[in-house]
């Protein structure tokens, strides 16, 4: 292909070629050892369109800036913005007052301290939507577990084992119940077909607009 450029071809014992594109908007392509590159132009050249919208979705995506944990800066939580306000004296390490108060002398462990925040808070709102969900729909979960999976949202095990990652808890209270949802919907079918959808649909009739908000935002739940 001569519009799509190839940032790496990655071989490895693998079976199958896979193709990804990155969060810079370029292509890697993992294959076989044994594959050829007429080959792998040819599956690129399948999948093309596929890839082109990949790659200029990866490039209208918002990109967030590294945290530096200074005064001013901004902090997320349920969708909104938070300044933080670095204080000399406080009994906690991190206060959450219509903004975040961290003790200056913690600023070095700031980011540890920031996760550990987010994961309490995302365990309690949390827990409490899934059972929330769950009582509402009937659907019966196992257990819930605060991940800090990067990549993933959530997750739902055959046993019925939920996980969900604390980045959540910065995004809008629509979208962590459309995930919880999601998850919770896995427990009646363990893949996305038509009737998962109409699953999730039944019990959140406007889910697409939070799965767009997710697709669109999900950058900026980082620290
Ligand atoms: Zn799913």
């Amino acid at each position: 292909m001569k519009d799509i450029k190839i940032e790496q071809i990655i071989r490895s014992s693998r079976k199958t070629i896979a193709l990804e594109v990155t969060d810079r908007a370029t292509l890697i392509v993992k294959a076989p050892y044994l594959v050829s590159n007429k080959t792998i132009d040819e599956v690129i050249q399948r999948h093309s369109e596929w890839i082109k919208k990949r790659i200029s979705n990866a490039k209208t995506t918002k990109k967030v800036s590294e945290k530096e944990f200074v005064s001013g800066e901004s902090f997320l939580y349920l969708g909104r913005t938070y300044k933080l306000f670095l204080v000399k004296e406080q009994k906690e390490v991190l206060k959450f007052d219509n903004g975040f108060y961290l003790r200056g002398d913690q600023k070095p462990f700031a980011r540890d301290i920031f996760i550990l925040w987010y994961k309490n808070a995302a365990r309690s709102l949390i827990l409490e939507r899934v059972s929330y969900y769950s009582t509402l729909t009937g659907i019966k979960y196992n257990n819930v577990k605060i991940t800090s999976a990067m990549k993933r949202w959530g997750s739902c095990s055959q046993k019925g084992n939920l996980s969900f990652t604390y980045r959540l808890i910065m995004a809008p209270l629509p979208v962590v119940d459309y995930v919880v949802v999601h998850e919770l919907c896995h427990i009646l079918e363990h893949n996305h077909s038509r009737a998962f959808w109409e699953h999730l649909r039944v019990i959140l009739p406007d889910y697409k607009e939070h799965r767009k908000w997710l697709r669109e935002n999900g950058q900026l739940l980082y620290l």
